[in-house]
């Protein structure tokens, strides 16, 4: 916990101007978005001997909370990578991976940026934070700050489930349901951050938010004894998974910790697929007006700036984008909880119906090892339960029924 912190500056996405580490949301040169840099010789010197500690803040190093007094912590981080036989051998894929995120703190991948926007916002001396959410960053959010001793004012999404809701409510005080998508509060949220009146942690533009993600990559490498996965699918809303993920990949490629990043693929809901249609068509994103999707954590339909990063990414890197329907999504829930066992929530498994598409397709070869990185749990998910009809039994009809359901009869 004690490890120092590796980070020398933010530098502009768009024209590289270098500025001072400092809360800064944009260049002040070009208006682009900033990303933090770190002392890469410095790490690749070391190798990976110089991580430390477990869970998130074993990755201290490559993060940008300076003070361990700010390194707020839930436990997050350190989630398994699981290896899905059945489900590879229905595919026809020679190995598949789940990054399973569920068992985070508030049972999501936010919790990863939470625990870096909330160290962030000690680190700069503030008293309140706030974020408009779908669901899972309100959750997250606020549970950091309560951990941390600040005030978050959560706007929540009117029909974020109810297990989300229930969440957020009990971990702040200031919950605030909007009216609406995300879309339609955001820039409006957005003109606030300038007042300076809380901490921005929204997914547009703070590169100490963004930053905590990263370490989604760190635990990749690790647990793969730094041979990443050929590919891996990451979900995209507004693109900050995607982003920090390829980041740490790229981290550890110029230190030398891996000989090369697996294909990062892009997954998203077909009812919120801005990224995938301006991949798709050649050109720039087009804002979408969206209604709602079963994967809530990835209806925006307009992903701004970091929308267009990670196009660029995809672009740079050759790699694919795609998406899922609602109905193919809650079918691939249901797939895994069957053959493997993973409850993960639709935006979770989002990324699955996509690699099955694209397998479909004949977009992506079979033979590679593939890694879908599944973001939430599902345990917050709202759905008509079974049928709780029971059945009256006594000893021999409850017997026959055990046979007749083993085929033992
Ligand atoms: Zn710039």
């Amino acid at each position: 916990m004690k490890a120092e912190s590796l980070a020398q500056g933010l530098v502009c996405i768009d024209c590289g101007a270098a500025h001072a580490l400092g809360y800064r949301l944009e260049c002040e040169r070009c208006r682009g978005l900033l990303e933090l840099r770190y002392d890469i010789p410095r790490l690749a010197k070391t190798g990976p001997a110089i991580l430390a500690g477990r869970g998130l803040w074993r990755y201290a190093p490559v993060l940008p909370i300076a003070d361990p007094a700010h390194r707020v912590t839930l436990g997050e981080g350190e989630t398994p990578l699981l290896e899905c036989p059945h489900l590879a051998k229905e595919l026809g894929v020679r190995r598949l991976l789940a990054k399973f995120e569920g068992p985070n703190p508030t049972g999501t991948v936010k919790d990863r940026s939470s625990a870096t926007a909330v160290g962030a916002a000690l680190q700069f001396g503030y008293a309140a934070t706030s974020v408009v959410s779908s669901g899972n960053a309100g959750s997250s959010i606020a549970a950091y700050s309560a951990r941390a001793g600040l005030r978050s004012l959560i706007f929540a999404y009117e029909r974020a489930s109810a297990p989300k809701l229930l969440h957020m409510a009990a971990t702040t005080a200031d919950l605030i349901i909007y009216k609406g998508v995300y879309d339609d509060l955001i820039p409006l949220w957005d003109g606030l951050v300038e007042e300076r009146l809380f901490f921005d942690c929204g997914a547009s533009r703070n590169a100490y938010k963004q930053e905590g993600k990263k370490t989604l990559a760190y635990e990749l490498a690790e647990q793969t004894a730094f041979a990443p996965p050929d590919v891996v699918v990451a979900p995209v809303a507004v693109g900050e998974t995607f982003i920090a993920t390829a980041r740490g990949f790229r981290e550890m490629r110029e230190a030398g910790w891996i000989a090369k990043a697996p294909l990062l693929v892009a997954a998203q809901a077909a009812r919120a697929n801005a990224v995938v249609r301006a991949f798709r068509d050649g050109g720039a994103i087009v804002p979408l007006k969206i209604g709602y999707t079963v994967a809530e954590g990835l209806a925006a339909g307009n992903p701004g700036k970091k929308g267009a990063w990670v196009l660029r990414l995809l672009r740079e890197q050759r790699s694919l984008a795609g998406d899922a329907e609602d109905d193919e999504i809650l079918a691939a829930q249901r797939r895994l909880a069957r053959t493997e066992g993973i409850w993960a929530g639709p935006t979770g498994v989002a990324t699955l119906a996509v690699l099955i598409r694209l397998l479909a397709e004949k977009r992506l070869d079979p033979a590679q090892t593939i890694c879908v990185v599944l973001s939430e749990t599902g345990l917050k998910t709202e759905a008509e339960p079974p049928s709780r009809s029971g059945t009256a039994f006594d000893a021999d009809a409850l017997r026959r029924l055990v046979r007749e359901r083993l085929g033992t009869t």
